[in-house]
């Protein structure tokens, strides 16, 4: 006989995450590396979020992050990969990469797991309730770090958020990503931006894509994978949905894949090349850009990311990419989020991952405390791998200090950034030049 336990209970002396994407794993290398037991839930069968079971296929470049120079040695060097690997990220390899790394650091991972509720008493660290084929489960634990992307266990626990952008509540459009199989692998170039001609014998593909793609979907966006002939496409787009609401999110997922019916024939029909592609995969995961945002004791704003403020509480730095907004109402950019350039190095302080009012509780990766379009910088993978890796780094110390997050001194969280590979920011070249290709 088998029986299903419900809310067996237990403690966990070290820091708990809930998801394992890119800021998930990288706080839970960065509090282990650190020296904390780490308990990292994730819900898929992987790690690695949007850059795994999301089928993403590239770093948006610019930013300095030690983790993924690491990453891209380990699958540079990984026995997966094909032989004849083109550009892109290869996220098979990633997974495996993630995993090899997660076990050399001693984390303890739990897959198929989902965090599905938090309990907050006054002042104390929220305990999580946790099911999988095992049953149900609370964890109580001194830490609790959210890197789910739509901040479900920070919203559970009580924390304060709004969505979208400020004024209407719209967040960007969210896409299915898919990979197209069936590509000539001697293709030359790919149209990879909004800003850039992409000359077809018809014409430019991007103004064939907004008279033949069926609206919103309508921009044309498409990337190396790492695989020969295999091409990850950002095409599909689904706006003016409330991600949060699970009735909103499947009717946009659906509506995506309606995109892909024609998108498919679209790309056969007018990009040299792709005249017998096919829909090779989806992602096990929908790419949400932008959900909550929560309150945190700092807001990162716009002026901070054009300034390339270094905050004093820093936990992450090294941090560039412009403004990249998607259209709220519909396909290509948002006309205030064009990919305007920046030009420095940013700092993200730890202010901006406490949300207000909670203690023991840390936000991690797309869900930290920004306005609308600061976050449209900041949501990209390589800041999203260093944002974790600074709150993992604060969780590890203020365990091994005994103190609260917000009585954290700062200098050993620094100085064990800093052992893990992290340049500071009074060692970088803080003005940039040269502009990173693309949007996401
Ligand atoms: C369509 C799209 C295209 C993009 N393109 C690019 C790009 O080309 N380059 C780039 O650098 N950035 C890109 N971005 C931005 C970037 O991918 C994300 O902002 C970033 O991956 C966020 O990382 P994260 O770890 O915070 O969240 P995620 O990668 O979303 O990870 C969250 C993890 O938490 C898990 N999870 C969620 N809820 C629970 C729960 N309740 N219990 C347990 N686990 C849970 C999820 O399964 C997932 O693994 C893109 C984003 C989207 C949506």
């Amino acid at each position: 006989m088998y029986a299903i336990q419900t809310k067996q209970n237990r403690s966990f002396p070290g820091v708990v995450i809930a998801g394992g994407g890119v800021a998930g794993c990288a706080a839970a290398l960065g509090a282990a590396r650190a020296g904390a037991r780490v308990l990292l839930l994730e819900e898929e069968n992987a790690p690695g979020g949007m850059a795994g079971p999301g089928m993403l296929a590239k770093w948006m470049p610019g930013t300095r992050s030690p983790l993924r120079e690491e990453i891209d040695r380990r699958i540079a060097n990984s026995e997966l990969a094909p032989p004849n690997r083109t550009e892109g990220l290869l996220n098979e390899c990633l997974k495996d990469v993630l995993f090899q790394m997660l076990e050399e650091a001693g984390v303890e991972l739990l897959l198929h797991t989902r965090v599905v509720d938090a309990e907050c008493e006054n002042g104390q660290s929220p305990v999580i309730v946790i099911n999988s084929v095992s049953g149900m489960e609370r964890i109580e634990s001194p830490c609790l770090i959210d890197a789910t992307g739509d901040g479900t266990a920070a919203v559970c626990a009580g924390a304060s958020f709004e969505i979208g952008r400020e004024t209407d509540h719209l967040c960007q459009g969210a896409s299915l990503m898919f990979q197209i199989g069936g590509v000539n692998p001697d293709i030359q170039t790919l149209p990879e931006s909004f800003n850039l001609p992409y000359p077809v014998p018809a014409g430019d593909l991007g103004a064939l894509g907004r008279e033949h793609l069926p609206p919103p979907a309508g921009h044309v966006l498409l990337h190396r994978t790492g695989k020969p002939g295999i091409i990850c496409a950002n095409m599909t787009n689904a706006v003016k949905f409330d991600f949060t609401d699970v009735v909103q999110k499947t009717r946009a997922e659906q509506l995506c894949w309606k995109q892909i019916r024609a998108i498919v024939p679209f790309l056969r029909r007018f990009v040299p090349g792709f005249e017998n592609c096919y829909l090779a995969g989806t992602a096990s995961r929908f790419g949400i850009r932008e959900s909550r945002h929560f309150h945190g004791d700092y807001r990162l704003t716009e002026e901070d990311i054009i300034s390339g403020r270094r905050f004093e509480d820093w936990i992450a730095c090294g941090n560039f990419f412009p403004f990249d907004i998607h259209n709220v109402e519909g396909h290509g950019l948002d006309p205030a989020g064009k990919l305007n350039m920046t030009h420095h190095f940013y700092s993200i302080p730890l202010r901006s991952c406490l949300p207000v009012g909670m203690e023991g509780l840390l936000l991690a990766g797309r869900n930290l405390s920004a306005t609308h379009k600061a976050h449209s910088s900041c949501r990209v993978m390589p800041i999203c791998l260093n944002i974790g890796l600074g709150v993992g780094v604060a969780a590890a110390t203020a365990l091994r200090l005994g103190v609260t997050l917000r009585k954290l001194p700062i200098e050993p969280v620094h100085r064990e950034l800093i052992r893990q590979g992290v340049i500071p920011p009074e060692e970088e070249n803080n003005v940039r030049s040269g502009e990173p290709a693309g949007s996401r």
